[in-house]
């Protein structure tokens, strides 16, 4: 089969769904051939000469649309609202799609894709089971993320992150607090305390604990009952209006002495809960900086914009959009090794993508196939 990478078209958006080497190891295992769109990997570092090398032939992007049998994106029409209609367009009767389609919140891309007879792989619903880790794309994406908000923090704050003793007098180390303790989290946590600031978090999930503690930081504990916090598959459950009032009015004491706050929580396919409100915000102490990483998700801090940077008393909070496209080479490394694997899981001896949706993985990424909605979440969310 010929499969197609073509450029990504999101405004903003710098990874691409292949690196060569991933396409040098796809060839050298199944019978098949790759188009890459000429200048696909520029905005990531990798050149066109390094593509052919591998073994893909370049391609303008009408060649690849009408050409392969399947595409291959990171911003799929369904995660890229913006101008994503136009590959819509292109696509044809029996092509696959596979990338991100932002499938919970946007669950009647779906249907779009089954009204054109194209079989929709969503990567965001791989599910969270041992062999299905190497081809997570929300993990890899959030490492990336964690990191590089801590960076964006470090370099918006008055202050620098290390203790400093010198002839000119002795610098606190910076205290940074962050919300939420997944996977970027606590890659925050451990970019933060690499960087020399003293480090805190605090999870809803009670084994989020001893991961704090693994990564250098210090958990906080609130008093709060959150025996019931953790759902399937690892993620937090939406809590209810009377834990999150409780929960922000024992925060307000923690935050007011912290320099920076990091805020990553998320419930899957849920508005990011509100874990800062404004009266938080003005309790805070001037000069510090809140990223709020739940930004495109409306939001953990009630005052974030997405997509912009304000200050607000006195305090500057960072509403970052697409945070691992900023860092496009090695999200593009991780992203393309992930796909590069659900490929091999897909295709067959003959180089075709065959699905066997008793596989778990098959059955839990498919959003529409022979001209159906075959995901029985997504069909619930389409009533
Ligand atoms: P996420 O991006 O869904 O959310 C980020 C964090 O926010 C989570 O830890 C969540 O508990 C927390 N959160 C939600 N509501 C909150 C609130 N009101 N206050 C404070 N924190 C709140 O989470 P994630 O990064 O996807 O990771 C969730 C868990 O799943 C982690 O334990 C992670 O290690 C695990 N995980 C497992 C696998 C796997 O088994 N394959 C893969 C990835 C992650």
């Amino acid at each position: 089969m010929i499969i197609g990478v073509p450029k990504e078209i999101r405004p903003g958006e710098e990874r691409v769904a292949l690196t060569p080497a991933n396409i040098a190891a796809l060839l050298k295992k199944h019978d098949i051939q790759i188009l890459v769109e000429t200048g696909a990997g520029v905005a990531a570092g990798f050149t066109d000469g390094q593509y052919e090398a591998a073994g893909a032939k370049l391609a303008d992007r009408d060649q690849i649309f009408s050409s392969a049998q399947a595409i291959l994106q990171v911003q799929t029409p369904g995660s890229n609202t913006t101008n994503g209609q136009d590959d819509l367009d292109k696509m044809k009767s029996g092509q696959f799609l596979i990338g991100m389609t932002d499938p919970l919140a946007n669950p009647g891309f779906a249907q779009q894709l089954a009204q054109s007879n194209v079989t929709g792989i969503a990567l965001e619903l791989v599910p969270r089971i041992t062999r299905a880790q190497a081809m997570d794309v929300l993990s890899s994406m959030a490492m990336i993320a964690g990191y590089k908000c801590v960076l964006l923090a470090a370099t918006t704050a008055n202050r620098m992150f290390p203790m400093n003793m010198t002839a000119a007098g002795t610098l606190n180390a910076s205290r940074v607090f962050v919300m939420g303790a997944g996977v970027a989290g606590l890659q925050a946590c451990a970019t933060a305390k690499r960087l020399g600031a003293v480090v805190e978090a605090y999870d809803v999930r009670p084994a989020a604990r001893e991961q704090i503690l693994s990564v250098g930081a210090k958990p906080v504990e609130l008093d709060l009952d959150t025996g019931e916090a953790e759902g399937s598959g690892g993620y937090a459950k939406a809590q209810g209006e009377d834990f999150l009032k409780r929960q922000r009015e024992l925060m307000t004491d923690v935050i007011k002495d912290m320099d920076v706050v990091i805020t990553t929580a998320a419930v899957p396919g849920a508005k990011s809960p509100i874990l800062v409100t404004a009266d938080m915000v003005k309790a805070m102490k001037q000069g510090s900086v809140i990223v709020d990483l739940a930004a495109e998700r409306g939001g953990n801090c009630e005052l974030t914009q997405s997509g912009k940077t304000v200050i607000e008393h006195g305090v500057t909070i960072i509403g970052p959009e697409n945070v691992p496209s900023s860092v496009p080479h090695h999200a593009s490394q991780m992203f393309g090794k992930n796909m590069e694997n659900l490929l091999n899981l897909l295709l067959d001896d003959q180089g075709e993508l065959a699905l066997d949706f008793e596989d778990q993985i098959v059955a839990d990424t498919v959003i529409s196939h022979n001209g159906d909605v075959p995901h029985t979440r997504l069909r619930e969310l389409l009533g």
